[in-house]
């Protein structure tokens, strides 16, 4: 076969009902406003962390909402808690304590 120097990405299809989103379910009753989460992305602009980790609050919420949790108590390992994020988001989600939260959860759930 010809190379024509790209190829197909892997099928990031899901399937909702099949997927475990206890994460995120549990998440939400301790910190409600992460339901308020639009995923516009600024909270990792201004990320002090995810400027030089993989750090990213948005993809997070996203992950976890799909029911996507493959290295992500890693990833908010990353997290310095400094706040920042909480400053800049549009939609006065609690993004420090969502992730003191979730990292509480994956430790009890493990
Ligand atoms: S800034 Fe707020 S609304 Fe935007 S992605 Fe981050 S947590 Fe969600
Ligand atoms: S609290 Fe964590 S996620 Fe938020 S800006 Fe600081 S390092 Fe980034």
């Amino acid at each position: 076969m010809k190379n024509w120097g790209y190829s197909i990405h892997k099928d990031n299809q899901i399937d909702l009902d099949r997927n475990d989103t206890s994460v995120y379910k549990a998440l939400i009753l301790v910190e409600p406003s992460i339901a308020r989460c639009i995923s516009c992305g600024s909270c990792c602009a201004t990320c002090s962390s995810g400027e030089y980790t993989s750090l990213s609050f948005r993809k997070i919420m996203i992950q976890i909402s799909r029911g996507e949790t493959k290295d992500l108590y890693s990833n908010l390992s990353q997290c310095m808690l400094c706040g920042k994020c909480i400053l800049v988001c549009p939609r006065d989600v609690n993004t420090r304590n969502a992730i003191t939260k979730l990292l509480q959860i994956l430790t009890t759930k493990n």
